[in-house]
């Protein structure tokens, strides 16, 4: 496996983002739906596998887009950036739906285990070997860079559960493991939207041609796919819960610790308001499914976070020149904190999925030294999260005024 497509790096990224640019505004809303497959030239960014642990952030790709094509123009690649936002804010007040879908994976793999046809229907799928051409080449392009557009991902997902009928929760924990960008709110909220748990009762059903007209006639599954979407059957999301950003950290709370999540290894700011004596950086990659993680995706996060440490200039600090991973990580990291004495350690908000579940295991191992853990919101986050309760279409409306309040710390 290779990480050829995504080179690990913020230079990568930023490169990345200059050459996507001139095609942010009038082009990108009329094309980005295209998917022209992974060998020729995409209409969208591909930044996703960076944006999705901050390599660039949500509000540089907004900046960006606004100061290269001006609001209107590029008003719709804005409102796909603000898509990724609002799928944070809307788990972020509702963390519940993340245990479930954890608690209902589970289920369905230990369902699947005992029924010889499900196991065989999910193993053809995964395998690539449904006979639905695009489905199967879907499933070998994940597996094989990482990424499908994001057109292939709403087909790939309505198949899966329409057509092949299988359960979504494991359709969802296939994406996770595979895709580099794999990311439990933008990700599960996308999969629950296109089973019709999301918008109750609205659901996404691929259509052959559809997908032929937006794949250059690459496939044309013709008679293969179901022909209706009947929405699946779920609770009501719980109410959203008020969540609030936490204190504003300074230099005054002793020897400090800084660690880096996957989530977000965007930290100078951070690490100059703080001034830590030790940074380390902790990789949640391996929790994302209950089954082994794909290779590519854990060499994928380990390096961005090597590359966040190598960037960090912290005058005096010493960095661990060592990704820290789940299997002993309570050790590890009491260890580290013993070592440069801490007296707390300090993190970027670590969002509800996998790095809060290690956020947590870290926060319970500190504490047996007495040594607090402190998790500080980002102003961008902690703007737009909380508008997050109801559908996409209330919360765009705010979208004018996030972009206007856009600041040197988001
Ligand atoms: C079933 C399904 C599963 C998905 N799983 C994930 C996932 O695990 N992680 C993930 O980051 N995205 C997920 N998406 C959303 C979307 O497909 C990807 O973010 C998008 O394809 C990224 O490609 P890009 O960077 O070229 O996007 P561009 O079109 O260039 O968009 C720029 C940025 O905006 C954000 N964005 C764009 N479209 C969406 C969208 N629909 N929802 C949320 N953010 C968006 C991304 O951060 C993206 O990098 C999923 C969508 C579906 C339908």
């Amino acid at each position: 496996m290779s990480l050829n497509l995504f080179p690990p790096t913020r230079a990568e990224a930023t490169a990345r983002l200059a050459a996507f640019l001139p095609h942010a505004g009038k082009s990108y809303a009329k094309l980005r739906n295209h998917d022209p497959g992974p060998d020729a030239p995409a209409h969208v960014s591909r930044l996703s596998p960076y944006v999705r642990h901050r390599v660039v952030t949500e509000a540089e790709l907004v900046r960006a887009a606004v100061d290269r094509h001006g609001e209107g123009p590029a008003e719709k690649f804005i409102q796909e950036v603000f898509w990724r936002t609002y799928w944070k804010g809307w788990l972020e007040l509702r963390p519940g739906v993340w245990d479930d879908y954890c608690a209902a994976r589970e289920a369905a793999r230990a369902q699947a285990g005992g029924n010889a046809s499900l196991a065989g229907r999910l193993a053809s799928a995964e395998g690539a070997r449904t006979g639905i051409d695009c489905f199967d080449h879907w499933v070998r392009e994940l597996t094989g860079t990482g990424y499908l557009h994001n057109h292939a991902r709403m087909w790939f997902a309505s198949i899966w559960i329409f057509t092949l009928k299988l359960p979504w929760e494991l359709g969802a924990d296939f994406f996770l493991r595979h895709l580099l960008d794999g990311d439990p709110a933008s990700n599960t909220l996308s999969w629950r939207w296109v089973g019709g748990l999301q918008t109750r009762g609205k659901t996404y059903l691929a259509r052959a041609d559809n997908i032929a007209a937006h794949t250059g006639e690459r496939f044309n599954p013709q008679g293969q796919l179901a022909q209706e979407a009947l929405p699946l059957d779920g609770p009501l999301p719980p109410v959203p819960r008020p969540i609030s950003p936490g204190p504003r950290l300074g230099k005054d709370g002793g020897r400090t610790g800084l660690l880096v999540f996957d989530d977000d290894v965007d930290v100078q700011c951070l690490s100059d308001r703080v001034a830590p004596v030790a940074v380390a950086a902790a990789s949640s990659a391996a929790l994302r499914s209950d089954v082994p993680v794909s290779g590519q995706v854990q060499d994928f996060v380990a390096a961005v976070l090597d590359d966040s440490l190598s960037r960090l200039s912290v005058p005096g600090a010493r960095l661990r020149d060592q990704v820290m991973v789940p299997h002993g990580i309570d050790e590890a990291v009491r260890d580290w904190a013993r070592d440069h004495a801490l007296d707390r350690v300090v993190a970027r908000h670590v969002p509800v999925g996998p790095g809060r579940e290690l956020a947590d295991r870290i926060a319970r191992a500190l504490a047996q030294d007495g040594i607090s853990f402190v998790q500080e919101m980002r102003a961008y986050d902690a703007r737009a999260w909380p508008l997050a309760t109801k559908g996409f279409f209330p919360f765009r409306k705010h979208i004018p005024d996030l972009t206007a309040a856009l600041g040197a710390s988001d």
